[in-house]
């Protein structure tokens, strides 16, 4: 296929502005998938994105659009739309020239399409603004021009108004794919090198790699080498993904495709990893920094005879999902099982509900924390850690202040995007989070754009649905800067203390006994709460007779408890774990 005739593109977009619906559109359109699959988004192939409506990983299918008497090769890369997978969108539209940015006419700019923006912009992809939903009733695509052309600097008339649900302008979505973005310069006469950006495990025919051919072309036999590993594999298979795998004999520059090489391991394919043929090495392409953790949480077996099921489920699902860590850990009164990093909390539930949903797995995830520095004081750790400063993910690790200098904390840097009826509470929010404004600017009559520099802390349980509460929403650039962290706070932890004894209270349900509920810093108790004993038998309502009813309520309470945990001898509900720490 002549390279002048391929164009390789990403949807980005905020969460719910329309990607997923629009990308099925182009398929339609261009024959990939037939109308009759209407509206089932098949791009959103995971049951956990189906059901949260979110794209979790990138898909990609390859298009064939004819224009103007030619026939084009679109390969469009599906792109994940929340805040915590932007480490997906980056490694996606490294293997694009240009990028479809959409914006909802009614709702405008939002804090993720400003985080997707310069995202692209920084890969000086292409930028084409389509503005959704113009058949809704509040639709205000002309609002939403200029806030394109406040906030990115483009020209209203560069924006393509549309409705991905009717239908009405996707085709000039098409054209302007054709004519607006560049072809990939890529050439097939030279050796072959191929950019893996995305890889998948199959159970049955180990790993399916996703490339991107940046030179050359590959056939079916050919002997490839892995530049990370440097190992070299035989190709067994090669084809187009429409979104469906479609074999073929061959692969060529500038094409997007998938292929299998017997690789038994995501490892062996790693996302951002360059693959050459064996006969004719190149220079590895740049690659992707590994994402870094902001979130830690511990996940245990509900109960630990199911501990090594478990692990061969967290083992499969980390081979899907290269940027979760895994550390084996335990825990007294959880037992054996591990600790996990994670790019946000999104991130976090997600993996708990696909171990769930496609594992059958039954969990306990703890509290989620963020990872902290301290820098040692006492020289004997100096020399047992080899340096000054240790990273601590784990609180029943930190290190006691007698031999610390300083602790460090995370912070990040947050853009809000809100509408001004929120600035105020938005503001006394932040400051009472220790969050420091930095800038704040109008993008248009009614709507703020504010940054902040944030302690990571206090904003990754519950900020996201708080401020979804107010039509707002933020995203964080990923990268964590490390500040001294003001152990003023501290008066804090009374407070703190109180509210989730009484969290707890409410979340445990009544026992056999009574239960004391205490918060405490070392061995100093500052809150407590009691959780009284229940006195009703579950079988004293029913009355003689009626067994049904009988094996009903007894089956009922059963099924209560599989959703328990014993600690020592209470049993906690596992949702409890988390749900403590949201505040109200
Ligand atoms: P994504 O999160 O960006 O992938 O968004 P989806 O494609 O899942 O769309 C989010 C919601 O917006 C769904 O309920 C869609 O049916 C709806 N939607 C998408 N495009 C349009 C449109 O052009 N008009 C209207 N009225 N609704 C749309
Ligand atoms: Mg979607």
């Amino acid at each position: 296929f002549p390279v002048e005739r391929i164009r390789n593109f990403s949807i980005i977009a905020h969460i719910d502005h329309g990607k997923s619906t629009l990308a099925d559109r182009l398929l339609e359109l261009t024959g990939a998938i037939t109308t009759t699959d209407k509206n089932k988004q098949v791009l959103d192939k995971l049951q956990v994105e189906r059901e949260r409506g979110i794209t979790v990983k990138a898909q990609t299918a390859s298009l064939f659009y004819k224009y103007q008497g030619q026939t084009y090769l679109l390969n469009l890369i599906d792109t994940p739309g929340h805040v915590d997978f932007s480490y997906e969108v980056s490694r996606s539209i490294s293997a694009c020239q240009g990028v479809l940015l959409i914006v909802d006419a009614n709702q405008g700019i939002q804090a993720q399409t400003v985080a997707n923006f310069y995202l692209a912009f920084e890969a000086q992809l292409t930028i084409i603004p389509v503005i959704n939903k113009i058949d809704l009733k509040n639709a205000d695509p002309e609002r939403v021009e200029k806030q394109i052309e406040k906030v990115f600097d483009i020209p209203t008339e560069e924006c393509i108004r549309i409705s991905a649900k009717l239908g009405t302008n996707v085709e000039q979505v098409l054209q302007e794919v054709v004519k607006r973005l560049p072809p990939p310069t890529f050439k097939k006469e030279d050796p072959f090198k191929a950019l893996v950006f995305d890889s998948n495990f199959d159970h049955y025919r180990g790993v399916v790699a996703n490339i991107a051919l940046f030179g050359g072309c590959l056939s079916k036999g050919d002997r490839i080498i892995s530049a990370y590993l440097g190992k070299s594999y035989e190709v067994n298979e090669l084809g187009l993904l429409r979104p469906d795998e479609h074999p073929t004999d061959r692969l060529y520059a500038g094409q997007v495709g998938y292929v299998i090489a017997g690789m038994k391991e995501v490892k062996e394919a790693q996302i951002g990893d360059t693959l050459y043929h064996q006969k004719h090495p190149v220079e590895a392409l740049p690659g992707f920094k590994p994402a870094k953790a902001m979130v830690f949480a511990g996940m245990y077996p509900m109960d630990q005879s199911d501990y090594s099921a478990l692990r061969s489920a967290v083992e499969k699902l980390t081979l899907n999902d290269s940027s979760v860590t895994v550390q084996r850990d335990s825990s007294l009164a959880l037992g054996a099982g591990w600790r996990l990093g994670f790019l946000g909390l999104l991130h976090m539930e997600v993996f708990n509900q696909r171990l769930e949903q496609e594992y059958n797995a039954s969990v306990i995830v703890t509290a989620p924390t963020v990872p902290y520095k301290a820098i040692l004081s006492s020289a004997k750790l100096i020399k047992e850690h080899g340096k000054e400063e240790i990273t601590i993910v784990n609180p029943a690790q930190f290190p006691d202040r007698s031999v610390v200098k300083e602790y460090l904390e995370p912070m990040v840097m947050g853009t809000i995007i809100t509408p001004d009826d929120y600035i105020g509470k938005i503001m006394s929010i932040c400051l009472n989070r220790r969050a420091v404004q930095k800038n704040m600017v109008y993008i248009d009559d009614h709507r703020v754009m504010m940054k902040y520099l944030f302690p990571l802390n206090e904003i990754v349980v519950d900020f996201y649905d708080l401020l979804k509460s107010m039509s707002s929403g933020y995203y964080l650039l990923h990268k964590l800067l490390f500040g001294s962290m003001y152990l003023s706070f501290k008066d804090r932890a009374y407070s703190a203390g109180k509210a989730m004894c009484e969290r707890l209270q409410d979340a445990i349900p009544r026992q056999m006994f009574e239960i004391a509920v205490q918060a405490a810093i070392g061995s100093k108790v500052i809150a407590r709460e009691t959780i009284k004993a229940y006195k009703k038998n579950v079988l004293a309502k029913c009355y003689g007779g009626d067994i049904t009813r009988k094996m009903k309520l007894l089956k009922k309470q059963a099924e209560g408890k599989k959703k328990m945990r014993y600690v020592g001898t209470v049993q906690v509900p596992k949702d409890a774990f988390i749900n403590v720490l949201k505040r109200k």
